[in-house]
């Protein structure tokens, strides 16, 4: 598989290039909290204004279903973008229709151009072939740099490809690396931890997993459904019952295919999950009836950092504990610790992904530490199952 990107279009120059790129950033009252997705496009963006491009940017913002949602305009990020970019950037308040085309056609080489709201339209989410076919009319080559998105056949993520040549930005092509190198060429022994609170949405995952890891470490919600699959009463923990014959065919999955499942030896409990609940600790299969576990040992913590030190990839999904609430955090940042110093020492290439995750590290400072976080929430789960993601299989030759 050979990912076409910009680096190999030759004549950038006076050209057209619509971006995808997901500004879909956090926004409070007109401002915005996180400028990181901003951040990870400024290569992409940047060779593009050296080259001379004219570059229009298409993103989503929201969930506004086809409809204009005038507090879901992407207008409100403008400023933040411009600053994050470092060059000036005009706004026209469609992504399709005359006004875009007119000021797209009469775009200065090296000048850049955000479009409206590419889901203000019913087509977009549709997959509407006339709609892809009407974004592709502003420009002359399609770029995908939005590798969080590239998981939904959407218009302006799939759809358009059938319109136009399109290649890989450079934030996309260093997720599709960081991600081959973890699953696709990893270097062994490789680990993954998997965690967070249901089985149920771990399936897939949990079954491309086995197939593919040396260890498969579990802790959370994970853990809990897996231990009492296993026979271990687990109190009051978050627990799937109705999962048990999954997790015991993966289980058996796992045996098959030489990966070692690691379950934890000593759990965190309390009463109840709630802040300043005093947690104790209790050996995994003597999790009393009334307590639920809501974050691993200091014995499993001391027994990942050993299995981190002789790791050479890691995987990871899902927080370790209810890291919400401290002090239920300490299993996720000790072991987090760890990962960072191993990766920053050069044994371990570790990649991290995930909603609730990358949120964790971050939070611990810890995110910047680590070999590659994905920006991606459900184009990693997805990737790490093991999908071929629409929006990218048109950038491969
Ligand atoms: P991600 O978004 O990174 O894929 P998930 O959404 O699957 O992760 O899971 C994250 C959630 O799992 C967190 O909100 C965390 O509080 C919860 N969690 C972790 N461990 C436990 C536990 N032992 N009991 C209940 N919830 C847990
Ligand atoms: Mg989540």
């Amino acid at each position: 598989m050979k990912l076409k990107t910009i680096h190999d279009v030759k004549n950038l120059k006076g050209l057209g290039v619509l971006v995808r790129v997901d500004l879909n950033v956090p926004v409070h009252q007109g401002k915005v909290l996180d400028t990181t997705r901003m951040d990870r496009i400024v290569p992409t963006v940047d060779f593009l204004v050296q080259a001379g491009a004219r570059v229009i940017l298409l993103s989503h913002f929201g969930r506004p279903k086809g409809q204009v949602v005038p507090n879901l305009s992407l207008r409100q990020i403008l400023p933040a973008l411009k600053n994050a970019l470092g060059h000036p950037v005009q706004f026209v308040p469609d992504c399709v229709g005359e006004e875009a085309l007119k000021v797209a056609q009469s775009l200065e080489p090296g000048s850049i151009l955000l479009l409206e709201n590419v889901r203000f339209h019913e087509g977009e989410e549709k997959n509407d072939l006339q709609f892809a076919e009407q974004l592709a009319g502003l420009g002359a080559l399609y770029v995908n740099d939005g590798f969080a998105v590239s998981h939904r056949a959407h218009s302006s993520t799939q759809g358009i490809t059938n319109f136009l040549p399109s290649v890989a930005g450079l934030l996309m092509a260093a997720e599709i690396e960081a991600l081959s190198k973890t699953l696709t060429h990893p270097a062994p022994p490789v680990v993954a931890f998997l965690s967070g609170s249901k089985v149920s949405t771990k399936l897939s995952i949990l079954n491309n997993l086995v197939l593919k890891v040396d260890s498969l470490v579990l802790a959370g919600g994970i853990a809990t459904t897996f231990l009492y699959a296993k026979g271990i009463p687990v109190g009051k923990s978050l627990c799937e019952k109705n999962q048990i014959k999954e997790a015991q065919g993966i289980l058996k999955s796992a045996e098959k295919n030489n990966c070692r499942i690691i379950l934890p030896q000593d759990v965190m409990v309390v009463p109840e999950i709630k802040e300043g609940a005093l947690p104790t600790c209790v050996p995994v299969d003597q999790i009393p009836e009334d307590q639920t576990a809501v974050d691993i040992g200091p014995k499993t913590i001391k027994a990942l950092s050993e299995i981190l030190k002789k790791a050479k990839t890691l995987v990871w999904n899902g927080p370790l504990g209810v890291f919400e609430i401290p002090p239920f955090d300490q299993g996720t940042r000790e072991v987090a610790k760890t990962v960072a110093t191993q990766t920053q020492s050069g044994s371990l290439f570790s990649v991290a992904g995930g909603g609730e995750t990358v949120a964790a590290l971050t939070q611990m400072g810890l995110a910047k530490d680590l070999s590659y976080v994905s920006t991606a929430g459900g184009a990693f789960l997805e990737w790490v199952e093991g999908k071929t993601l629409p929006g990218i299989a048109a950038l491969v030759s």
